[in-house]
């Protein structure tokens, strides 16, 4: 009888976590065209914004003219509005990585919505018409597709990240990361802010420094940084 029971569990979340969390993260098509023979790359930040380093990161940006995606989390753009209209006049993507970065794999349907709903509504609040989501740590489940369609918002996960969160990640380290595996059409992910027990203090500022010599190597080498098209916003 136990056996059974362990089973349908595991069954359960098979169905209910992995499968839609997989199919995103490595079948799902991003929801944008990329074609793979454009040396075109789309940047996005999570976790902020972050008063200690979301600025710098947006002088980094400004100064190479390179437009980016923030995945914001609800919370912390609410405390830091000034930052938000910051990204929206300087022409970068404000996305919404949730609430208060929960883990969707742990959480009730009910506080889902409640995640979708009160996330949305703050962002609405600042002025940002959000279009596309990212789950924390790319956790999905199907109440997450349910909902994203819902409130027709794209979900958008990652094809490059180079673990910038870490205690013992420098700059050159994240720098090497980023160049080795960043090709063609993809989707990088680094962090100007920290969320959860793994983010180590102080390493967005990494993160940033790394940003600061990426930009400028990526431009010599011929890669443009994109945006989602207008089209689909
Ligand atoms: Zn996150």
């Amino acid at each position: 009888m136990i056996k059974i029971i362990i089973y349908f569990v595991l069954l359960f979340i098979a169905i209910y976590c992995l499968m839609p969390t997989l199919y995103y993260l490595l079948i799902k098509k991003p929801p944008f065209f990329f074609d793979k023979n454009d040396k075109k790359v789309m940047l996005s930040f999570d976790d902020g914004p972050d008063p200690r380093y979301t600025d710098d990161l947006l002088d980094i940006l400004k100064k190479n003219n390179v437009k980016a995606a923030f995945f914001v989390v609800a919370q912390k753009a609410a405390e830091n509005p000034d930052i938000i209209r910051r990204m929206i006049d300087e022409g970068h993507l404000v996305g919404l990585h949730s609430l208060e970065h929960k883990d969707a794999w742990l959480e009730s349907p009910v506080y889902q919505k409640r995640d979708f709903e009160s996330g949305l509504a703050i962002m609405e609040n600042l002025g940002c018409k959000i279009s596309f989501y990212r789950a924390p740590w790319g956790h999905l489940n199907l109440t997450s597709l349910l909902l994203a369609k819902k409130y027709n918002l794209k979900i958008v996960l990652w094809t490059v990240m180079v673990q910038d969160w870490e205690k013992h990640s420098t700059s050159k380290r994240v720098l090497e990361r980023l160049t080795k595996q960043t090709k063609n059409a993809s989707i990088i992910c680094i962090h100007d802010s920290g969320c959860g027990k793994a983010a180590a203090e102080g390493a967005p500022a990494q993160t940033v420094d790394a940003v600061a010599h990426f930009l400028p190597m990526m431009l010599t080498k011929g890669y443009e940084f994109v945006l989602p098209e207008k089209g689909i916003l």
